[in-house]
C-alpha cells in the first residue's frame, strides 16, 4: 500500500514536472531539489545496507564523483521553458513546441537563446576565431 501510494505520488511529480504549466525557474528548483533528494535517498539507502561499513575512502569519494557527474549532466541537458514550463531535454531546439518562447542555452542558466545569436551560440556549429597579429596566415 505505501509502495503504491508512493509511485502514484512520484508518478504525479513527475507529470508536474514535464508537462505541468508553471514558471521555467520555480521547475528548475523543483529539479534541482528533486535530483538532490534521489541522490540523498540512493545514498542513505546504501547506508542502510551497510555498503559503507567497510569501504574506503577512495570508493566513497568515487561513489560521490559519480552521482555528482550524473546529477550535472541532468541538470545541463534538462532545459524548461521560461513561460510555459515545459521541459525539453534535447539542447538543439532554440524554442519551446508548446508555446514558441525561446528556451535557456542550457538547463544550468536562465539566459536566453535568441534568434539573432542562435547560430553563434550552437556548440555543434564551428566557430570563426578571428586572426590574431601572431596568426602566421594573416601575414
Ligand atoms: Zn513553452
Amino acid at each position: 500500500m505505501v509502495w503504491t501510494l508512493g509511485a502514484g505520488v512520484a508518478v504525479c511529480w513527475l507529470y508536474f514536472l514535464v508537462l505541468a504549466r508553471a514558471r521555467g525557474g520555480v521547475k528548475r528548483l523543483a529539479l534541482r531539489a528533486t535530483l538532490l533528494a534521489v541522490a540523498g535517498g540512493l545514498v542513505f539507502a546504501a547506508n542502510q545496507r551497510g555498503l559503507f561499513a567497510r569501504s574506503t575512502p577512495g570508493f566513497r569519494i568515487a561513489l560521490l564523483l559519480a552521482l555528482l557527474a550524473v546529477e550535472v549532466g541532468y541538470l545541463y541537458t534538462t532545459r524548461f521553458c521560461p513561460a510555459c514550463g515545459r521541459m525539453v531535454r534535447n539542447l538543439r531546439p532554440a524554442q519551446c513546441r508548446r508555446c514558441q518562447a525561446f528556451l535557456p542555452r542550457h538547463g544550468m542558466t536562465a539566459s536566453l537563446r535568441h534568434a539573432d545569436n542562435t547560430d553563434s551560440r550552437d556548440p555543434l556549429k564551428p566557430r570563426l576565431r578571428p586572426p590574431t597579429p601572431s596568426d602566421p596566415a594573416g601575414e
